[in-house]
């Protein structure tokens, strides 16, 4: 019917202010609602463009970002958006502090820390939600987790009827992403929940060296780490994500508590710490223990079975390679290190394979006379053949992003490079371009 209400759906928007920039929040918040409410649809997942022509906003934005929706389409009208706009401004890279052993010093003859703290939104960890591809949406699911746990917090939901422990377990092979996301939920969480808390703090908590490093003092350390934890998760208007990496580790202090010169107990006193600190944890409202492991079946249920979301983060899909790989190469495009060409998205891809599917002569090399479009097909073509040796290979995400050094390090090695009229000056000379034809 034509009266029927339009299905709305959440759009969250997110406004990054330049570092020195003075506008108060609120009054960007006004005006971004205006300039975005002055489009008819809007792309998901995308940046937007022509503030700048805004006085207001040109003196203190840096970008606007509008970001993905649980809604199947590519855009949307504006009258289908509930829109949820967040202003933030990152704190520098450098905002580190850290947590050292018992003496409140680093130890000579070691370099590795207990724990880090950093302020969140945090400079360093801009673009690291959207760099990291999952076949499954493992990032609006665990998104979707924390909204759900929001949701119960704010009803007041008796914790003896319906509970929850506010732990995620990220596990699966190594480098796969699951340190990477831990950060980037950190960071988006610390963006969207801006107005509901005015700080946001990420600790991150280094297991390796808690419970085998200085295993004779890991009990007292834990002690002291946990009391810093409380004190900072005391501030109620401030947000606290802690990550456990590597929470195997807790398995070498079993192991360790099975050993023949140590008192049997001193392992398992250890991670009963642990545990019965977390426990403590979960009546806080302001606070998500995220913990990765690359070896889930290490851990010992204790810990598994406190985590209310256990996640397998497996090796790249096909087409997560394809745009793990089309964001790389984008990358060095842009960086003039590659003359220019279009490099199709998955979707434009995966028609051109199609297509090519009934004349397969397409996968002949281009010559200067073939059009762009056939060119970009060509390199979608290839893109894809790519990302199927490399599935074939099992490759990380981690593999993958360094692909692109290697490939231009063997091309170094053959010869002078290919030089176009468009190749961008360095300051010490000009710089290198691959001819991507
Ligand atoms: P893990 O904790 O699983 O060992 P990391 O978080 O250390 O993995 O991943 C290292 C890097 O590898 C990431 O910062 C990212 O650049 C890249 N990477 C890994 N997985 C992915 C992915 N699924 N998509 C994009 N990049 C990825």
């Amino acid at each position: 019917p034509e009266n029927a209400p339009v299905r709305q759906w959440t759009v969250h928007v997110e406004v990054r202010l330049q570092p020195r920039a003075t506008a108060r929040f609120e009054t960007i918040r006004a005006r971004v609602s205006d300039f975005v409410r002055g489009f008819d649809r809007i792309n998901l997942s995308s940046t937007l463009e022509g503030w700048e022509d805004v006085p207001e906003l040109a003196s203190s934005v840096e970008r606007i970002l509008v970001s993905e929706s649980s809604c199947a389409s590519h855009s949307l009208h504006i009258s289908e958006m509930s829109l949820q706009i967040h202003v933030y401004q990152p704190a520098d890279t450098d905002s580190y502090e850290e947590f050292t052993n018992s003496t409140g010093t680093r130890q000579d003859d070691d370099e590795t820390m207990a724990a880090t703290v950093c302020e969140l939104p945090n400079r360093g960890m801009e673009g690291l939600w959207n760099s990291l591809i999952y076949a499954d949406d493992i990032k609006m699911k665990l998104l979707d987790y924390i909204h759900a746990t929001l949701v119960f917090s704010d009803a007041n939901v008796d914790f003896n009827l319906v509970s929850w422990n506010r732990v995620v377990l990220l596990h699966g092979p190594p480098g796969t992403g699951k340190t990477s996301l831990c950060r980037a939920l950190a960071q988006k969480l610390s963006i969207r929940l801006s107005h509901r808390y005015s700080q946001a703090r990420l600790l991150e908590i280094n297991s390796h060296s808690l419970f085998s490093k200085w295993f004779s003092e890991s009990g007292k350390l834990v002690q002291r780490l946990f009391s810093s934890i409380t004190e900072l998760v005391e501030e109620e208007d401030a947000f606290l994500v802690v990550l456990i990496d590597e929470v195997e580790s807790l398995t070498a202090a079993r192991a360790w508590s099975d050993g023949r010169n140590r008192a049997p107990s001193d392992g398992l006193r250890v991670v009963n710490a642990l545990l019965t600190q977390l426990d403590k944890l979960k009546h806080r409202k302001n606070v998500l223990i995220m913990s990765t492991s690359n070896l889930v079946k290490a851990i010992g249920t204790a810990f598994v079975d406190r985590a209310d979301i256990v996640q397998y983060v497996d090796l790249p899909s096909r087409e997560a390679i394809y745009e793990i790989l089309r964001t790389c190469l984008c990358e060095i495009i842009a960086r003039g290190i590659v003359s220019p060409i279009s490099v199709p998205t998955l979707k434009q891809a995966q028609m051109y394979e199609l297509s090519a599917l009934h004349s397969p002569d397409h996968l002949v090399a281009t010559s200067s006379q073939v059009d762009s479009r056939e060119k970009s097909k060509n390199v979608a073509l290839r893109l894809l053949a790519l990302a199927a040796q490399c599935r074939t290979q099992g490759m990380s995400g981690r593999a993958l992003r360094r692909l692109p050094v290697l490939a231009l390090a063997r091309y170094i090695g053959i010869g002078p490079l290919n030089l176009p009229s468009n190749a961008t000056p360095t300051v010490n000379g000009t710089r290198k371009v691959v001819n991507t034809g």
